[in-house]
């Protein structure tokens, strides 16, 4: 058996173009969705994901500003001077989404400053108040990442209804907010959900009893072959830079899922790049267009 490679790219697309008419039909009521992005220090990963960011943004016609903050200096001074600039942000009536770009530099106190983003901008969905409204399964903004694993899995024929979804990995960012998203009872959720960490005793044996395999652990090639069942669905959340010599650039970039073994006896997986990655972008626009709507009714 070798997996279907499901294609992101296609779904990435359909999502873009609903997007761009749902952005067209903004513009005829003269609202411009407006992105801005805070980003702080000079961290060269996080200025290429502001720059995608920006381009992403133009693609289906929100307009992205970057506010671009010096890192050094004192953390605390520098937690104020961001502070106030959310606070400009939160007033101001022609922003609809606002993004902290993490990580932020040490010491920066980055708890208080995403909760200090108004939760109406919050189109990361990374503010306790959106984190409880998925809990409750009222959400607002679902963060992109999850978002687009739940997407992939509707949008390519997996839905997750019924279905053992095993999660690896409980973070903040992923694990944990999926797990939320997919056992609510609604369309994209009525999953069983086990979620798997690095306290988990027996990873192979959980693995091996879903249905859905989501990887999102940040540890290159950790799900292999004899760990998922025959003809499982596996997605694969990880970005893990490996060191590779013959690369220009020295590293190349690995999922979470050992894709030769994987493939061989899952039913269908998602690729690395080109996957959760991609559609992860496209999944932070739908909550600017979204943002921007709901400001009408404010
Ligand atoms: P994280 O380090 O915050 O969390 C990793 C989680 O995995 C932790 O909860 C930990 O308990 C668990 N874990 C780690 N090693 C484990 C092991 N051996 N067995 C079981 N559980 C283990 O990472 P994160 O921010 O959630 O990101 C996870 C991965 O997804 C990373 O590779 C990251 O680069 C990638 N990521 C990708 C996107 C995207 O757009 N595709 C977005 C965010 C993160």
């Amino acid at each position: 058996m070798s997996a279907e490679i499901i294609d992101c790219k296609q779904i990435a697309k359909t999502i873009k173009r609903e997007l761009t008419t749902q952005g067209a039909k903004l513009a005829g009521d003269g609202l411009v969705p407006r992105l801005a992005i805070i980003l702080v220090g000079d961290d060269a990963p996080s200025a290429a994901y502001v720059r995608g960011k920006e381009r992403d943004g133009a693609e289906v016609g929100i307009a992205t500003d970057v506010h671009r903050l010096a890192g050094d200096g004192d953390p605390d001074r520098l937690t104020l001077q961001i502070r106030d600039l959310i606070d400009r942000l939160n007033l101001d009536y022609q922003v609809h989404g606002i993004i902290l770009q993490l990580p932020v530099p040490q010491g920066v106190d980055e708890d208080m400053l995403l909760a200090s983003i108004d939760p109406r901008k919050d189109v990361d969905g990374l503010h306790p108040e959106n984190q409880g409204l998925i809990v409750q399964g009222r959400p607002r903004y679902l963060p992109a990442t999850p978002h687009a694993v739940q997407q992939i899995l509707v949008r390519a024929g997996h839905a997750p209804g019924g279905k053992h979804v095993v999660i690896v990995g409980r973070s903040r960012l992923v694990g944990l907010p999926l797990a939320n998203m997919l056992i609510q009872k609604r369309a994209g959720g009525n999953a069983t959900v086990t979620i798997c960490h690095t306290a988990t005793l027996d990873l192979p044996g959980y693995v091996r009893a879903g249905d859905i395999v989501i990887a999102a652990a940040g540890q290159p090639e950790l799900i292999t072959g004899e760990m998922v069942r025959p003809g499982a669905i596996v997605i694969d959340v990880g970005i893990n830079r490996v060191d590779d010599a013959t690369r220009e650039r020295g590293y190349r970039l690995v999922g979470d899922v050992e894709h030769v073994g994987v493939r061989a006896v899952a039913r269908a997986v998602t690729p690395v790049p080109g996957g959760v990655g991609l559609m992860t972008r496209v999944m932070l626009l739908t909550n600017v267009v979204r943002a921007a709507r709901e400001s009408l009714r404010r």
